[in-house]
Parts: structure tokens; C-alpha cells; sequence
């Protein structure tokens, strides 16, 4: 609720109205917080003068002022100040409000801070009574004209001021009742079609059904007209409709909204009048054209309501070429005058252009980065500032697969949406149902494409993950395991779709309340970055920057939007002070994230290595081994295949820097589930079914994230480390001796103290020192450690003394500092983000006053001891805008993000240091 703190006395003071009355105006367009958006634009125009019908604006203080007083108004507002300012607007244009010869009519019109498109309320044709629109009628010569303005405002009083708008959008409006039905009566299908007497006609129903449904009659007194209209503009700042957009778009109550009252100009006074809607480049592309729609002979919004057909704007070049140049010409100057694309309003009155509105024009990712990278070209605007207007998410739109939109949305428009999930994995694919892992990679292997659709993903089906070209989760939320894996896999996923009924066992999916079976093996297409699911296939293609980056089939000389989104990359890398990284595992992640601009390794998670193949079997051999010689036996086993991989990774990098994590989640995790995997696994490994049902059973624990896992799993069993390192520093020998310098960081997960670190780092130093002397390959290498325990994080002095790096962990630093499970959080955190009890989703974007801080504390503390101990961020976290802003000003050295999200990381660090 708008809460001024003025007092009373200050009150009686202060300038409640703006004019634009006349070539200057008394506001600008620097006065949105007090004019609103639409009261500041319209009287910037007027200043450089466009034309502008006149009129004043009420400023924001006067809502304030109406909602702290139990909604009365300022003394002497409706006494005095409103008749002085609509005196202006009556001298300049030699008409009088309420006059029966010459009416003066306004608008009134509503306008916020921020613009909040067809949320709250407009009134037109104000000042109209059964005495003006006769003077009206006599005055224009046109009777049809003035009864149809009429008509209009007793319809918009009575659904706006007077409430007879039904909330609920099925129920139909009393007023187009009763038009549809004097059109049947006359078989006619257009307003324009109306004669007088049918105006005249509609008149008196409209007036009829207000007195019915309301029990007042409707105010002939142009004053109390004004009165009741301004009421409601204020009244609509707290509309249903308003306050859940409020509520969405994080605009605060408090701001309150302007309302501006303006002389009418008319576009409904026959064929040489009309209204229109224009952007000054096109809002989808960003292309240099102008783009917008118009209709001859209209008011007000017949243009979008859709009722007769719109005019592209070019026509009204044929049509009207004068006032198109016009038109140009106002384009051109708007955009030079605001240095950006702008929508706009407009009225044509007699072959007379006025200007309505303009405001920055909305648009999409791709037209955002086209347009400033163009206005750059044009040198309206400076680097830095391209690289403040695009908002970092906005790449990606530019890096993802696109459906053919056409085929999108005659497949919804036919009924094929199945449901709407969380867009967790931008992007769009389509493909044929599994189920499973193994069923998605068999039907991958014969060519099929696939989407992996499970009720929520685990560590098991990454292997499908990679198969399917998306998936789509029953439950799970955007930082979900099938979100996490997807993002950094670079996969489309809809995760959360809580409407869908995935029955394993029939091998088939339905959805809540409709009537669909989808089987396996059936298409189905999902949209990542819409959360849309639709039954069938809906053509897809790659985005041009990766058909340049990745595909290798385009030429960039042909693409000009990769070329448009390399330069805004070499641009961000300009300014950008953190070094950005990527978490990956497998070369061509690596590879991939390479050409988006990553620097190196953030975090590499070993633990994704030993599911391919047999692998699995030789580390389940090696989790159920009964004795540490057991465990070497699957361990040796296991070394060649990790070596491989980190050669293969390391080869990918060239020269840059790759953090290594050892093993780090709960063995149980590796270990077979069902009766017939364990029956085949007891054959593999010469053990009972039994033997091995005996050792799951023993490696149950009550809350695996905080049990035996990270460094304790080294701490027991160090021969795991042994292993590994030795595959790590083996790895480094082979590339150094190919000639390429590789320095690998180990990194070891979960310490909480300072002694884990040293005994885990002995082990690894020891391993190293003896595999560097067997390869006699001089191989230099960094011991750091995940700072991901709160207890870590405070005693970070400590840790220091034994690392040479941090890097942190803000997926588990965020769990344990708020004692949250991240997977179990789907259950609350929707009502806490409603209750805004954090602004963000903590998993999502850093916990800046809480998970922040510790960071920032740690960060201080660890360069009290080593002023250039190295320091990086590895969670989901290092991808967030947000965070990137924050990890630059704690001084991070670097973020380490998913492949895709790179070049948002690089942008997000470029901004941060434009701050
Ligand atoms: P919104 O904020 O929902 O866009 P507006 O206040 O812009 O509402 O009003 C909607 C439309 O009404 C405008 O686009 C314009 O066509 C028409 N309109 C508003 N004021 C006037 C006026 N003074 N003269 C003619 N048409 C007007
Ligand atoms: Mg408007
Ligand atoms: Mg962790």
C-alpha cells in the first residue's frame, strides 16, 4: 500500500500537478518515480517537441497521499489545483471541459514507475454528456463520430469507474452484451458499421444497465466524471491484476501510481483518422526496420482487442505517405533523443499525427544483443553501455536449439500441449519416450532421438542423460539432479512437471486430468525454456552460434548473429576482472565449454567417470571388496580407466588449469538397486547375492549428506586416493612429455578441518612425489580443498596454512549453512520464496547476507595467511548473474560455471565490473 511519510504540514506545500500543456513541460523524463513512465515520456516529448495532445499529470504523491488518507485527496486538488492545470490545456487548445458548444474531453489515464502494460485502468472521451455530444456533433459535423465517443466512455465509465468489469474473465462484460446484440439484431459485424441511431440507441442501454446493475445513474457532471475517473485510476493501482503482476515482476506496492489526464485527440472521426502501435525496430529480431500496426477510422485499443484486422505499418506508407514520413522522422528522433529501441502510441486526427506514448520498447534476448550491438555500430551508444543493457540470461536464447516457432504453435494451437514444467534446461527438443537409462541409450544407439522422461533423475541415469536429447522430470526443481546434470550436459529439461503420471512399469506416461496415454517409443517435444510439453514431434533446429561454435557447418562470415554475440564476448572479456571456468568431466564437455570462452577446470567430478561400461562393476567390486587387498584388486581395475580420462581431459584443456575433486558421494550411491542387477553382479565379482544385499544393508545411513562421504571416504580407505592421484599425476606425465604443460589442482571435498586437509595431503604428496620419480617427468602440481562445511568456511586461517587454493562449494555450503537439504526443499521453498522469506531460490542464486558472508569470510581470513591464496566459486551458484556479481566484489579469482552458461558467466563478470 503507498505509505508517504510527508507531513501534513509539508503537504499543503507541495506541487501535486505537472503540466505538458504547450511546447515545454514542467516534467522530463528523469521524473518517473513522481510522473510514472507514461506522465515523464509524455512530458519529455513535449519538450522536444513531438506532438503531444496537452494535458497534466497527478504525481505519484497524490496516490500516496489517497491511500494514507483513507482515500480523499490533497486540499485544494479538485478545488483549485486541477481547474488551474485543465485552464492551460482549455486556453491552448480554445476548447472548454463540460462547455455544451465546445467540449474540452480528456483521458484519464493510469501510469507507474515501471510500465505495467494494460494492468490498471484508462478512461477516453471524458467531459461527454447528453449536452456535449451534441455540441461535439455540431463542431466536428460529424454525429456518428461524437455518439460513438459517447458510447465508448459510458461503457468505459461504467465497466472501469463504475465496477461493472467482471474480475473473472469468462463472465462477459454487460456492455459488449448488449452491443453483440444490437449487432445480430442488424446483422452486422463491425462497430464501424453502427449509424447514429444505433449509437444513440446503445447510449441509452448502456446508461439503462448501469442504473440496473448499480442502482446510480450515470454522472452527467463532467466535474464529477473527472472525479470518479481519477478515483479509479488510483483505485486500480491495487486491482487484483495489478497486484500479482506487482508480485511477479518484484515492483513494490509502495511506489503507487501517477494518473494523467490529457485532451483527446481522435482517430475515430472517419478515413482520415486512425491509431497505431509501433516499435521502432522489431522487437523479436532487433532488425532496423520499423515494425508496427495501425487501423484507420479506431480509438484507443480497437487496434490490439482484435476485432478488426490491423494494418501493418508500411501500408500506411501507400496510405498516408505524409504522415508515414512523419512518422520516420519521430522514430529517428526518438531513438537518437533515448539512445534505444522505443514502442510507441500514436493517434492520427484529421491527417494529423500525435504522439501518445513511448516507452523503452520490451524485447526479446536476441533482439536485445542485436540492437545495441547495432546502436553501437551507430554510435548512439558506447561499449560499456551495450554490455549494461543485455541482461546476462539473455544469451540464452542465442545458444540454445529452437523449435520452428510455426510448428510450435500450430501444434498447441491443436491441442497438443500435455503440460507446463519448470524451464530448468533452456532450449527445445524432441524425440521418442524412454523411461529408463538403458532403454534411452539402446534406442540412441539404433538413431532414435530421445527424451529421457523419469519421475526424478539420479546419478545412474546420467548415461541416458547423455543419450536423449532432453528430459523431462516428474518431480524435481530447477537445481534437481536432472536440472544440474542438463545444464552442464547442455541438454534441454523440463523438470518439476508435477501434472504428469510416469508409471515405470506400464512403460507409459499420462497426465493429470486429460484423457492422454503417452507410451514408449511415442513423441513428444518439450520446450526448456517455456517449460511447455507437447505431445508429438515439433521441428527443431541448432542455434546459429553453435552451428558456427560447435556444429562447424557455418561459416561465421554467414552468421551474423554469432558475429554480433562475438563481438558483445570480446567486449565483456575486456572488462571483465574474474576468470571464468567451467565444471566438466568428459573432453568434450571440456571441448565445448572451450570455445564459449572457458579458461579452465572449476571443478571436475571424478565420481561421473566410474559409470561408463564395466567401470561400475570394478567400483562395486570395489566398495563391496571385504579387505583393503580386495579393494586394490578393483582399484587397479579402475586406474587405467581414470588415467584415460584425465589424459583425455587434460588434452582437451591445453595449457589451463583443471580442478580435479576426488571421490566424494556416499559409496551407496554406486551400488545396485534391484534383485536381478545384484544377481548379475554376484556372478561378476565371484560374491552371494546375498553377500552383497548384507553389505548395501551395511552401508545404509540415516542422512548420506552428512555421512561417509568427501574426505572421510580417504580418511578410511586412502588407497582410494592413492588411486587416484596416481591416475592424476600419471595423466599429467604423459601430456608433459607430448609437450604440453598441464599444472592439475587436487582438490579435496568436504574438510571441516584443518587436520583432514593434512592427512589427506600427505597421501596425495606421497602418491605424487612417488609417481613424478617413477615417470621422472617433472610435473608441478596444486593440493586445495572445497570450502564447502560452515565449520571450513570460519576457520579458514587455519585451512590455509595447508592449501593452495579454495574453492567454494556453495551447493553444500548452502545446504549446511542453512541446514537445507537442496533435494528435499521442493516441498517449502515455493511457499518461502512466497512468503518472501528469501528473495531467490538460495539453490539457485547466492544467499548473500548468510552462504555470502561466510564466503566472504573465509576469503578474508585464508588471505590473511596467504595473501594470494587462489580462490574460485564450483557450485551450481557460479552460473548466476547474481552470484558472479558477488564473487567479483568479494575478489574471487574465478567462477566456475556449467559449459553453456560461460559466456553468461563472462557477461555477468563484465557488468559486475562496470558497476
Ligand atoms: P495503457 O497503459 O494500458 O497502454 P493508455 O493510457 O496508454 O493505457 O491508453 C490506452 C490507449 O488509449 C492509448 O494507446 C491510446 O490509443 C488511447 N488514448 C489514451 N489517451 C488518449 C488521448 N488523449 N487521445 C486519444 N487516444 C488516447
Ligand atoms: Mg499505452
Ligand atoms: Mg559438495
Amino acid at each position: 500500500m503507498p505509505n508517504s511519510h510527508a507531513n501534513e504540514e509539508s503537504a499543503a506545500a507541495k506541487k501535486y500537478i505537472y503540466s505538458f500543456a504547450g511546447g515545454a513541460a514542467e516534467g522530463d523524463a528523469s521524473m518517473k518515480n513522481l510522473l510514472g513512465g507514461k506522465g515523464a515520456n509524455l512530458a519529455e516529448m513535449a519538450n522536444i517537441g513531438l506532438p503531444v495532445p496537452p494535458g497534466f499529470t497527478l504525481s505519484t504523491e497524490v496516490c500516496a497521499y489517497y491511500y494514507d488518507h483513507q482515500k480523499t485527496y490533497p486540499a485544494n486538488l479538485f478545488e483549485t489545483e486541477i481547474p488551474a492545470a485543465l485552464k492551460k490545456v482549455e486556453d491552448y487548445l480554445g476548447k472548454k471541459f463540460g462547455d455544451p458548444e465546445n467540449p474540452l474531453l480528456v483521458s484519464v489515464r493510469s501510469g507507474a514507475r515501471a510500465s505495467m502494460p494494460g494492468m490498471m485502468d484508462t478512461i477516453l472521451n471524458l467531459g461527454l454528456n447528453d449536452k456535449t455530444v451534441e455540441g461535439l456533433a455540431r463542431k466536428s459535423g460529424n454525429p456518428r463520430f461524437a455518439w460513438d465517443c459517447y458510447r465508448r466512455f459510458v461503457s468505459m465509465y461504467g465497466d472501469v469507474v463504475l465496477d461493472l468489469k467482471p474480475a473473472d474473465k469468462k463472465q462477459i462484460d454487460p456492455f459488449e452484451e448488449i452491443l453483440e446484440q444490437k449487432k445480430q439484431e442488424l446483422g452486422i459485424h463491425l462497430d464501424t458499421e453502427l449509424g447514429v441511431d444505433d449509437l444513440k440507441d446503445l447510449v441509452g442501454k448502456y446508461k439503462k444497465a448501469i442504473l440496473e446493475k448499480t442502482g446510480k445513474t450515470f454522472p452527467e457532471n463532467p466535474e464529477e466524471q473527472l472525479r470518479g475517473a481519477i478515483s479509479a485510476v488510483f483505485n486500480s493501482w491495487n486491482n487484483e491484476r495489478a497486484i500479482v503482476y506487482r508480485k511477479l515482476n518484484h515492483i513494490p506496492g509502495w511506489w503507487g501510481t501517477a494518473c494523467n489526464v490529457q485532451a483527446m485527440v481522435f482517430g475515430n472521426m472517419g478515413e482520415d483518422c486512425g491509431t497505431g502501435v509501433a516499435f521502432t525496430r522489431d522487437a523479436a529480431t532487433g532488425d532496423n526496420i520499423f515494425y508496427g500496426e495501425f487501423l484507420m477510422n479506431a480509438q484507443g485499443e480497437d487496434v490490439v482487442a482484435g476485432t478488426r484486422t490491423p494494418l501493418k505499418i508500411e501500408q500506411l506508407a501507400q496510405e498516408k505517405p505524409a504522415i508515414y514520413n512523419q512518422l520516420e522522422e519521430i522514430r529517428s528522433i526518438l531513438e537518437k533523443h533515448y539512445r534505444d529501441m522505443m514502442d510507441i502510441e500514436f493517434t492520427i486526427e484529421n491527417d494529423k499525427l500525435f504522439m501518445l506514448q513511448c516507452r523503452v520498447g520490451k524485447r526479446t534476448g536476441l533482439a536485445a544483443i542485436k540492437i545495441a550491438v547495432d546502436m553501437y555500430n551507430e554510435g548512439l551508444i558506447d561499449e560499456k553501455e551495450v554490455l549494461r543493457r543485455i541482461e546476462p540470461e539473455q544469451l540464452n536464447q542465442l545458444l540454445r536449439p529452437v523449435f520452428d516457432l510455426k510448428e510450435k504453435k500450430a501444434a498447441i494451437d491443436s491441442g497438443r500441449l500435455l503440460a507446463t514444467g519448470l524451464n530448468a534446461g533452456p532450449g527445445a527438443a524432441t524425440g521418442r519416450v524412454y523411461f529408463n537409462a538403458d532403454d534411452a541409450m539402446e534406442a540412441n544407439a539404433r538413431g532414435e532421438k530421445v527424451i529421457l522422461v523419469r519421475i526424478e533423475t539420479s546419478p545412474e541415469d546420467i548415461k541416458g542423460m547423455n543419450a536423449a536429447e532432453g528430459i523431462l522430470t516428474e518431480r524435481g526443481g530447477m537445481t534437481s539432479h536432472a536440472a544440474l546434470v542438463a545444464r552442464q550436459m547442455g541438454k534441454v529439461c523440463v523438470a518439476g512437471c508435477g501434472t504428469l503420471r510416469i508409471d515405470y512399469k506400464a512403460g507409459e506416461m499420462r497426465v493429470a486430468g486429460k484423457d492422454i496415454v503417452i507410451k514408449e517409443g511415442e513423441y513428444i517435444s518439450i520446450d526448456g525454456t517455456t517449460g511447455e510439453v507437447i505431445a508429438g514431434e515439433v521441428k527443431t533446429k541448432n542455434s546459429e552460434i553453435l552451428e558456427v561454435l560447435i556444429d562447424k557447418t557455418l561459416d561465421p562470415a554467414d552468421a551474423p548473429t554469432f558475429r554480433i554475440y562475438n563481438q558483445l564476448m570480446q567486449w565483456a572479456d575486456k572488462y571483465r576482472k574474474l576468470n571464468i571456468r567451467t565444471n566438466a568431466d568428459q573432453p568434450d564437455q571440456a571441448e565445448i565449454a572451450i570455445t564459449f570462452g572457458a579458461e579452465g577446470i572449476g571443478l571436475c567430478r571424478t565420481e561421473h567417470m566410474f559409470f561408463g561400461g564395466d567401470r561400475i562393476d570394478a567400483m562395486r567390486e570395489m566398495i563391496l571388496a571385504d579387505d583393503i587387498a580386495g579393494r586394490k584388486v578393483a582399484l587397479d581395475k579402475l586406474l587405467p580407466y581414470q588415467r584415460d580420462d584425465f589424459y583425455g581431459l587434460f588434452k582437451a584443456m591445453g595449457s589451463r588449469p583443471v580442478t580435479v575433486r576426488l571421490l566424494d558421494p556416499p559409496l551407496h550411491e554406486f551400488l545396485p538397486h534391484t534383485d536381478a542387477e545384484i544377481d548379475d553382479l554376484a556372478g561378476k565379482i565371484g560374491k552371494t547375492s546375498a553377500e552383497i544385499k548384507a553389505r548395501i544393508e551395511s552401508l545404509h545411513e540415516f542422512n548420506p549428506m552428512l555421512g561417509l562421504r568427501g574426505c572421510r571416504l580417504g580418511i578410511l580407505h586412502p588407497e582410494i586416493i592413492v588411486m587416484q592421484v596416481r591416475a592424476i599425476i600419471e595423466a599429467a606425465c604423459r601430456i608433459k612429455q607430448e609437450g604440453q604443460e598441464i599444472v592439475p589442482e587436487i582438490m579435496v571435498p568436504l574438510v571441516s578441518t584443518v587436520k583432514e586437509l593434512e592427512i589427506t595431503s600427505e597421501v596425495i604428496h606421497k602418491t605424487a612425489r612417488s609417481v613424478i620419480s617413477e615417470q621422472g617427468v617433472g610435473v608441478k602440481y596444486l593440493v586445495g580443498t572445497m570450502i564447502e562445511v560452515p565449520r571450513a568456511a570460519i576457520t579458514s586461517d587455519q585451512i590455509a596454512q595447508a592449501a593452495d587454493f579454495f574453492s567454494y562449494g556453495t551447493n553444500d555450503l548452502t545446504q549446511m549453512g542453512l541446514g537445507m537439504s537442496r533435494d528435499d526443499s521442493g516441498q517449502f521453498l515455493p511457499i518461502y520464496q512466497q512468503q518472501e522469506i528469501f528473495a531467490r531460490n538460495p539453490f539457485e542464486s547466492i544467499d548473500i547476507d548468510g552462504v555470502g558472508r561466510l564466503v566472504s569470510i573465509s576469503a578474508k581470513e585464508g588471505r590473511s595467511v596467504k595473501p594470494d591464496l587462489k580462490l574460485g566459486i564450483c557450485g551450481e551458484h557460479g552460473g548466476d548473474p547474481a552470484t558472479v556479481e558477488f564473487c567479483h566484489k568479494t575478489g574471487l579469482n574465478y567462477v566456475s560455471c556449467s559449459p553453456f552458461r560461460v559466456p553468461i558467466a563472462r557477461l555477468a563478470a563484465a557488468r559486475a565490473a562496470l558497476l
